[in-house]
């Protein structure tokens, strides 16, 4: 089963009167979607007692919960490996509450060092705080690092696959397509992405249409809007060939909601022509 579902809150989850994510479950399987991810990434703001209330909901509704990390984890700078830490482990803490075991992760940016610099420290960075959290009696986690759309940021498909062959029962791909465009300048080669993932029995997509420049990613687009965009009916084909333990969610402008239902109906038709 490949489990559909947005990120955030969709623009007629407002306009239906509903006012805060724990209104998300119920609403999300009335549409008849089963996934939905919590963004973290401008901050952990939400109280245990939330969690609780969400996971709850979800476990009621049979929507299956995420959680994005903060944006300002850096995994390639020692300095805040700290800081890195904590934010990891109190969105794992929040992220259990609500009965999900998928955190997404950014792995973080060059800065001023050379890629491969940059990448050993994400190596160790990973190493430690996966080392740290098994100490601290967290193991049903998955940390799934995501395929970024700038080209300084860490995080193209291949070293997504090699951070993540550090530890497989920890570590899976956030495989965000439409930042895979944003870097391949609208040529992805969805065979090849695929080719890859075929020794991930589990994997987190991130699916929207997403406008691009000379640096990468600009911004995110919905998918009615064709011109930055990917062709669907090939990636509901590789999807469909996969074990069947992965999550779609939909990151589209304003419209997430409606547009994951898009891509699920396209999933459950089971003969696109491509
Ligand atoms: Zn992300």
């Amino acid at each position: 089963m490949v489990y559909f579902g947005p990120a955030g809150n969709d623009a007629k989850f407002y306009a239906d009167g509903n006012k805060s994510s724990v209104d998300a479950p119920r609403w999300l399987a009335g549409l008849g979607l089963n996934a939905y991810e919590i963004s973290f990434g401008r901050g952990i703001r939400m109280t245990d007692k939330t969690a609780e209330i969400i996971g709850k909901q979800a476990a009621t509704y049979g929507v299956k919960i995420s959680v994005h990390a903060p944006y300002y984890i850096n995994l390639a700078n020692n300095d805040s490996l700290e800081k890195n830490y904590h934010y990891i482990r109190r969105s794992l803490e929040l992220l259990a509450l609500m009965g999900g075991n998928r955190l997404v992760v950014h792995v973080g940016s060059q800065m001023q060092m050379t890629r491969d610099v940059a990448i050993r420290n994400c190596k160790q960075s990973l190493q430690i705080i996966l080392e740290r959290l098994h100490t601290d009696g967290f193991d049903n986690f998955w940390l799934c690092l995501e395929t970024m759309g700038k080209y300084t940021q860490i995080g193209n498909l291949d070293e997504i696959c090699e951070l993540c062959a550090l530890d497989t029962e920890h570590l899976m791909p956030t495989v965000d397509l439409g930042h895979m465009n944003c870097l391949a300048q609208g040529q992805l080669n969805l065979e090849a992405v695929f080719q890859k993932l075929a020794i991930f029995p589990k994997v987190h997509f991130h699916i929207s249409f997403i406008e691009f420049g000379l640096k990468g990613e600009i911004r995110h687009l919905t998918l009615a809007d064709q011109q930055y965009g990917f062709d669907l009916a090939v990636v509901m084909n590789f999807l469909r060939l996969r074990p069947g333990n992965d999550v779609v969610i939909c990151e589209s402008d304003s419209i997430m909601a409606q547009d994951s239902l898009k891509l699920q109906s396209f999933y459950l038709q089971k003969n696109i022509e491509v």
